[in-house]
């Protein structure tokens, strides 16, 4: 068990990567509060999970993009349970939007959640993990942080980005406390949102250097690493969990092939 009596909040964990994390967090030993904010029935179901596992559990419904929600929220699992051990901030939305089409409300609505609600949150949890002498902030990001997506937004990408600055700074801020700040970037991730036709994630597995797509469960494997004792040297840094998507999104086939016909025509140098 890694996360022996360790407790953790997890935001937006009724559903998807989160809720992969609160479940594999729990199974390492974790008390683990759930967040959620339109979907408390879902969130209510991951924490109902939990509780059949023996661990503690509660589901808290808070908007992370709401400072005095926040404070709420992280204070009542202090007041419930005695501290907090591990924060993942999990929360993400984005837009299907140009930037010249993107209004201002949709705009600030992303960096609302993917931004802010990540300073509010890690900022109201500094008190007790100092006091318990020690703490983990794990920030999912994304690689779309450090390029272009397809799936995303200019909102999205500079949300991704700026938390990947806020982790580096954070956990310079407080590293003498002993609270590590890391970062999880995925690329796409088998989730049910993301992708509705076989043929789709046929295309997108190829294109990947491990000819495969990383499932929630891929994530939340490197958030209880980044949580244990084991990761106790690792701060400010960013683990991309993405079947090697951030190195080449690229048919394989096509490029192998170009160099073994190059190599047999003696062709090829530039
Ligand atoms: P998801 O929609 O299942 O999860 C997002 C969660 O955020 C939901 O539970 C939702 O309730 C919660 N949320 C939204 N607005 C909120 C608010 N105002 N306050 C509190 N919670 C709020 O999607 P997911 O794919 O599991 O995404 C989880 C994280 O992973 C996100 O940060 C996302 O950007 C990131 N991510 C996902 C992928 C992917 O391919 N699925 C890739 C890279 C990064």
């Amino acid at each position: 068990m890694e996360l022996k009596s360790k407790i953790a909040l997890v935001t937006g964990s009724g559903s998807g990567i989160g809720k992969a994390i609160a479940l594999a967090f729990a199974g390492e030993g974790a008390d683990v509060a759930i967040n959620g904010s339109s979907h408390p029935d879902r969130a209510e179901a991951t924490a109902a999970e939990i509780r059949a596992m023996g661990r503690r559990s509660m589901a808290i419904k808070a908007d992370v993009s709401s400072e005095e929600e926040v404070n709420q929220m992280v204070a009542r699992v202090i007041r419930e349970w005695g501290g907090i051990d591990i924060l993942v901030n999990n929360s993400g939305i984005g837009y299907i939007r140009m930037v010249e089409d993107m209004t201002a409300a949709e705009w600030h609505h992303v960096i609302g959640v993917n931004l802010d609600g990540v300073f509010y949150t890690s900022k109201a949890v500094i008190g007790t993990m100092k006091s318990r002498g020690g703490g983990r902030i794990i920030n999912i990001s994304s690689i779309s942080a450090k390029r272009v997506s397809m799936h995303a937004c200019a909102g999205y990408t500079s949300s991704k980005a700026a938390v990947l600055a806020f982790t580096r700074h954070l956990a310079f801020e407080v590293g003498p406390y002993k609270i590590t700040v890391n970062a999880i970037c995925p690329g796409f991730v088998m989730t049910a949102k993301m992708f509705d036709s076989p043929e789709q994630i046929k295309i997108i597995k190829n294109k990947m250097p491990l000819k495969d797509m990383a499932s929630s469960e891929d994530i939340a494997d490197a958030a209880v690493f980044l949580a244990s004792d084991k990761a106790r040297m690792i701060t400010g840094t960013t683990l991309d969990v993405d079947a090697g998507q951030s190195i080449a999104y690229q048919d394989w086939e096509t490029y192998a092939r170009n160099r073994k016909e190059a190599l047999a025509k003696g062709t090829g140098a530039h």
